[in-house]
């Protein structure tokens, strides 16, 4: 039978609980345990697919298509196994799977309530995955901060679910701060000793606690925690701020989160973590011979969190290449003809992201046109593909004003159109073309030497597809689609002929990249933009 270990955070969001719950599985991982980890979500969207990503952050997509929490990207590149949708589970879906229920008339004329209905849906989510013996350990993060109004029947379900399993299976982290206040010299218990108090409201006695601070906790603060907390004194657990999130499972090692975890759960901790390959990343990732500069174009670059996993790939690229990647976020819509070279002195390669809609296009464009001509190695990510096909149908084929359909329905050069199942869509929620498919890569082409394969996978979110009614004319002038579909024939890889490096994607490489494997894509992209630094600096 599985264990599970369900992490609350207090105080205040944003404190990590992703990486904490991500740190303390590849720990378990790292020890030969099976673990996975699953995100449920207080708020009453379906998933985060329809979400502007100034709300929450990137939305993730799994290889089975789900659209979900940016955390569970940080479960995957943590602990190089894939999630699915029973791993992101939101009140709204909850609620969904229970009207469904009701209007199928299941509660045989029963009042349907939050107590029990939804929070017995609620339970029977959080025990899915451990139902078919694929995993030892299930961490369940739940989102927001206790106290909130709607996460309350989370913390029901938690609270019954702890009762039912027991203290040998089933226990509860409660990730806090411990904020310093600069005026007193001190850091300060008492907003702990306040979330605890109020899961203690709820029914909830937290096993653990890991307090986020800024400055080390001494014996005397670990003490008054754990007097006022109800918690053992090594079950008081630092979290200092790391300079990086990949530093963080070393950091729970240390405070022995891992070694409390399983003697709490009644599991052998005989077998050290074998972490290998995590401190070898890490050496690489604190030790660069190097640094390049990239710039990602994209529409939402004042929030980092929008493009979560490209920077991540960047960094697990920057070290296969023992090189610190420097990212340079330009708003595209601040972009044009006129500045563009500006703008991108200095950079060595230059990125434009995945996004919807057509604020920013222009600039999107200009920054193409730039590098294409001035031989600036160029990686576009879904949009940024379009983006390319549509720069190089307007300036190199003179396909005037061609655009995507997206952008504008009227266009007389539609180098990017829905495809005929797309157009029936009425409902924006989980109707794009998600998830994994497979693509052929053409023999002798660019990508199919970084694969080192002629056959791969990788995950999409997007509606729009190239249009192949212009393929010829796209081919004969140098751009050649080098990866396509091939149950539908659709184009999913472009690469320039003669350009050092110029590749688009319709798929989003960055979901795939793990500390473990590295993308291959980010790899040679980052070490093309090395090399054009090197050129570029022999030069001047
Ligand atoms: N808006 C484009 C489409 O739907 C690209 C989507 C994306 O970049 N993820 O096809």
């Amino acid at each position: 039978m599985a264990k599970y270990i369900f992490v609350t955070g207090g105080v205040t969001s944003s404190l990590g609980k992703g990486i904490i719950s991500a740190s303390l599985a590849k720990l378990l991982q790292a020890r030969g345990y099976r673990v996975t980890i699953q995100k449920f979500d207080p708020y009453i969207n379906i998933d985060p697919g329809t979400l502007n990503p100034y709300e929450h952050g990137e939305c993730y997509v799994t290889e089975d298509g789900a659209e979900t929490d940016l955390d569970l990207g940080h479960y995957e590149r943590f602990l190089n196994y894939p999630t699915s949708q029973a791993n992101n589970v939101t009140t709204g879906r909850i609620y969904q799977h229970v009207i469904a229920n009701e209007r199928a008339g299941e509660y045989l004329g029963k009042t349907v309530q939050v107590v029990p209905h939804i929070t017995d849906e609620i339970k029977r989510r959080m025990l899915l995955l451990g139902e078919d013996g694929r995993y030892d350990i299930i961490i369940t993060e739940l989102g927001g901060t206790v106290g909130d109004i709607e996460s309350l029947p989370f913390i029901e379900a938690v609270r019954q679910l702890r009762w039912e399993l027991g203290n040998n299976d089933s226990l509860v982290i409660h990730l806090t701060l411990v904020p310093f206040l600069a005026a007193a010299g001190e850091l300060k218990t008492k907003p702990t000793q306040h979330s605890v108090k109020t899961l203690l409201e709820y029914g909830i006695q937290p096993d653990i606690l890991v307090c986020r601070t800024e400055h080390h906790l001494n014996t005397e603060i670990r003490k008054k925690l754990a007097l006022f907390c109800n918690v053992n004194i090594n079950a008081v657990i630092e979290s200092i701020d790391a300079p990086s999130i990949y530093d963080v499972p070393l950091l729970m090692l240390k405070e022995q989160l891992d070694k409390i975890v399983l003697t709490k759960l009644k599991l052998s901790s005989k077998t050290a973590p074998d972490l290998e390959n995590w401190k070898a990343f890490l050496g690489k990732l604190k030790n660069p011979t190097t640094d390049v500069e990239i710039a990602l174009v994209g529409k939402y670059v004042e929030l980092p969190d929008a493009y979560k996993s490209i920077n991540e790939a960047f960094i697990h690229a920057g070290a296969m290449n023992e090189c610190k990647v420097r990212v340079k976020c330009i708003a595209a819509e601040s972009l044009n003809e006129d500045n563009v070279a500006e703008l991108l002195k200095g950079v060595h390669g230059v990125l434009v992201a995945p996004g919807f809609g057509e604020r920013g296009l222009g600039g999107k464009l200009d920054a193409i046109r730039y590098v294409r001509e001035n031989k600036i190695p160029f990686f576009g990510i879904c949009l940024g593909m379009q983006c390319a096909v549509i720069e190089f149908g307007r300036n190199v084929l003179g396909l005037k004003n061609a655009n995507s359909h997206e952008m504008d329905s009227k266009t007389k050069h539609p180098v990017i159109t829905l495809m005929d199942e797309q157009k029936k869509v009425k409902n924006m929620g989980g109707t794009m073309r998600l998830g994994a498919y497979g693509c052929d890569l053409k023999k002798g082409s660019k990508v199919s030497a970084i694969y080192g394969k002629s056959h791969i996978s990788e995950r999409h979110r997007h509606r729009y597809e190239f249009n192949n009614a212009y393929l010829e004319q796209y081919e004969a002038a140098g751009m050649m689609a080098s990866g396509i579909n091939p149950d539908r024939n659709l184009v999913e890889i472009m690469e320039l002929k003669g350009h050092p490096f110029f590749l688009a994607t319709q798929f989003h490489p960055e979901l795939k990249s793990t500390v473990a494997n590295p993308h291959p894509l980010f790899v040679s992209f980052v070490a093309a933009s090395l090399a054009h630094r090197k050129a570029s600096s022999t030069r001047a």
